[in-house]
């Protein structure tokens, strides 16, 4: 074959194979949001009546790219319905609103079980003795692109919007989190100055937390977030989100950096 041709047939098989991806997914945007999805989103998640217009129409937009995207798997007996697919797509889409960024690029599937979940996971010990260490889970982020959730909890979760529990947000704040390579409790933030003052706040709500936890002291955060920095930051989101008021009064510098990395204020959404 002629190699100017065959030059010609490479280039014209990497544009087509950019292109399509592109196009589907406008198209997908384009398409206009089922009522149907409207519905679900009343009914299940508790603050979007609430949301101002701007939002509601950004956060619907996010959900289509979320779901055109993502893949869902049901396990555990559990078919996959678009209540499912929905209602966590717009959880976990509330944490990205006002920004210009793309939809959790690492994540690629969700798996859902009916309820909580055991989850083998092997360890191997210093002697090289292999261990399976099984627990009943509500959720799980995995750092190659996978989110594992029971949807009792999801659904719990998201109708239950003042109690600071949230296992959507969570494992979706650890996603943000490991999208820099790590999951340390410091996700992209975008300057030097911003990452200076997150790690001074948190390091030192983190301090208070590990305090409270082990003199067994009521805390507005979970206890949970005292296991390490990166279940703080996820706690910590749940909390901003849930009880936003509470947070800003009794953690001011945490609700601030918080509200500068979400670009929101979930106070504005409470106790309409
Ligand atoms: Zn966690």
């Amino acid at each position: 074959m002629n190699p100017w041709l065959f030059l010609a047939f490479v280039v014209a098989a990497i544009g087509l194979a950019l292109w399509v991806p592109r196009w589907r997914l406008r198209r997908a945007l384009a398409a206009p949001f089922p009522d149907e999805w409207v519905q679900i989103l009343e009914r299940n998640i508790a603050i979007y009546r609430n949301l101002p217009d701007s939002l509601r129409q950004q956060l619907r937009r996010l959900i289509k790219e979320f779901l055109h995207q993502k893949h869902f798997t049901g396990a555990g007996g559990l078919a996959i319905t678009d209540e499912i697919r929905v209602t966590i797509a717009a959880e976990a889409c509330l944490l990205i609103l006002n920004r210009p960024r793309r939809v959790f690029p690492a994540l690629r599937y969700i798996i859902v079980y009916p309820g909580a979940f055991i989850a083998g996971h092997r360890q191997v010990d210093e002697a090289g003795v292999v261990a399976t260490a099984s627990r009943g889970l509500l959720g799980e982020s995995w750092h190659n692109g996978k989110v594992i959730l029971a949807w009792d909890s999801v659904l719990r979760g998201s109708r239950n919007f003042v109690d600071g529990q949230n296992v959507v947000l969570h494992e979706f704040a650890h996603q943000l989190d490991s999208e820099d390579g790590g999951a340390d409790g410091a996700p992209l933030l975008g300057g030097a100055h911003s990452y200076r003052s997150w790690a001074t706040v948190l390091s030192k709500e983190f301090k208070e937390l590990r305090k409270a936890s082990y003199r067994g002291r009521e805390s507005l955060l979970d206890h949970y977030g005292a296991t390490n920095p990166a279940e703080f930051f996820a706690v910590a989101t749940e909390t901003f989100f849930e009880k936003p008021a509470q947070m800003a009064r009794h953690h001011a510098e945490l609700f601030e950096v918080l509200q500068a990395y979400y670009r929101v204020d979930p106070r504005q959404w409470q106790n309409r």
